[in-house]
């Protein structure tokens, strides 16, 4: 069932539901006044009647006949009166006698004074009434033929109401819901336009600033995230087929020509020699990219376990010297620890020393003595990692892009590389919950600040 449906349904029964509460109620109260009422009248007729016959000396046979022709047309009311030795003094029909009186109910009112009490649908009084100094019982009874009549009038507008009430506020209920949920279609409609070929779309906010309209621009700032990095994605796949094929070309190249002309040994070697470090390069790059992917997609491979910063920065220092030997790299601790535990971080062995190895890298790549300063510090017991070269610096303009991927600066020509390295270092450091900045100043060096 369509929530629209529901909703109309939900709101038609509450209403129903309400409006059959006030009927009953209405109709409880109508009824008990009936009964009320018409015991009143009672009342009012056997003293009546009582008058007549006592007061008045009205003789028995004016009052029957009396009785008689009322009863053709009005729904008279039956009196009978007895006195105090249960004697029937008056009767108004004997030949119908519809209460039968015992001397219990008899005894009944002259003890209670009242009595009231229906006999099937008939109602019927017993009162006691006074008559120079004696006291009878006297019972009126009568069926409320107007009073049910009203009653059943009642009854039958009040279904008639509920089942027009049913009717109208399933209508409105229906357009009710349908002008709430009309945001919602409209989001409908629309986001089955938006697919990976037509993410440029957005959904309706509407006028209103309800919760719908904050779906929706939640939804269009999910989509404005998914088309960016769908847009980055493409890049990605682009950059990564461009970086590649480069070092390929030249490295088929070389070995074609190697390959077609005659050379003599030193030149094959030079070529071999050639050919080794364009697939170095590769194997780097494609290195670099697994290390991206595992660090961005492929958390589920990560296993972190308590690390010491300072061994891992050891480790990354050694990885460098072995690669190049004539890099410089001088790692230093600012405050002594007091205990090992303050050097200890939660963290995957392989990236952090991949992440700490590539800084410092690039600070030797890009610096003319080829040497990085590390400083290892604690600050208010969180390890935080310096990374300083005094190298070529990285001009203002470049510095909000360097953490892109395949984003290489101004300076690039200065020293091969890929682009990926401080993307992939960004990624490992905000994996260990981890923050990395970066000052630099042209001519004068680059700072990385690294705090866990
Ligand atoms: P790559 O070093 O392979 O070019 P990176 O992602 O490691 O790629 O670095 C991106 C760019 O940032 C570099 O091309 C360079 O322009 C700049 N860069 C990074 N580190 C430094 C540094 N220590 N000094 C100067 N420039 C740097």
């Amino acid at each position: 069932m369509k929530i629209r449906q529901r909703l109309a349904l939900t709101f038609t029964t509450l209403t129903t539901v309400i409006l059959m509460l006030f009927a009953l109620v209405a109709y409880y109260a109508a009824s008990v006044a009936r009964e009320k009422e018409f015991y009143n009248l009672l009342q009012k007729e056997a003293i009546t009647k009582a008058n007549l016959f006592f007061n008045a000396g009205i003789d028995a046979f004016t009052l029957q006949s009396i009785y008689h022709t009322n009863r053709k047309i009005l729904n008279e009311v039956e009196v009978a009166i007895y006195d105090t030795a249960f004697q029937l003094l008056y009767h108004d029909a004997v030949d119908i006698d519809f209460v039968k009186e015992s001397p219990e109910m008899l005894a009944s009112i002259f003890s209670r004074k009242m009595l009231k009490f229906y006999q099937q649908r008939w109602q019927i009084i017993g009162i006691v009434y006074q008559y120079q100094g004696n006291s009878y019982a006297i019972t009126a009874a009568a069926y409320d033929q107007h009073g049910y009549n009203k009653l059943h009038a009642l009854q039958s507008t009040l279904i008639l109401a509920l089942l027009a009430v049913i009717g109208i506020s399933y209508g409105i209920g229906w357009r009710f819901a349908g002008q709430m949920l009309a945001p919602i279609t409209a989001m409908t409609l629309q986001a089955r336009k938006i697919s990976a070929t037509h993410l440029n779309l957005r959904l309706p906010i509407g006028r209103h600033r309800d919760e719908l309209a904050e779906l929706a621009a939640t939804f269009n700032q999910m989509l404005e995230r998914l088309e960016h990095s769908f847009e980055a994605q493409k890049n990605f796949v682009s950059n990564i087929a461009h970086e590649l094929r480069t070092p390929l070309s030249t490295l088929i190249a070389g070995l074609e020509l190697a390959l077609t002309t005659s050379q003599t040994q030193q030149d094959y070697q030079d070529t071999l020699q050639k050919a080794l470090s364009d697939a170095q390069y590769l194997a780097k790059i494609i290195t670099h990219l697994l290390d991206l992917a595992r660090a961005e997609y492929d958390t589920t491979q990560i296993r972190f376990r308590p690390l010491r910063i300072d061994e891992i920065l050891l480790d990354a220092r050694q990885e460098i010297l072995q690669r190049h030997p004539d890099y410089n790299i001088d790692i230093s601790f600012e405050n002594e620890p007091e205990t090992e535990e303050q050097l200890l971080l939660e963290g995957d062995e392989y990236l952090l020393k991949t992440a700490f190895a590539n800084l410092m890298e690039n600070g030797c790549k890009f610096s003319h003595q080829k040497c990085c300063k590390i400083k290892l510090s604690l600050v208010e017991q969180h390890p935080v990692v310096e990374i300083m070269d005094e190298g070529i610096g990285i001009s203002p303009e470049d510095l909000p892009h360097l953490f892109e991927p395949f984003y290489r600066g101004a300076n690039a020509s200065f020293a091969q590389g890929s682009g990926i390295g401080l993307s992939l270092v960004q990624k490992i450091i905000h994996l260990h919950k981890g923050t990395i900045q970066i000052s630099s100043a042209v001519g004068k060096g680059t700072r990385f600040l690294i705090t866990f």
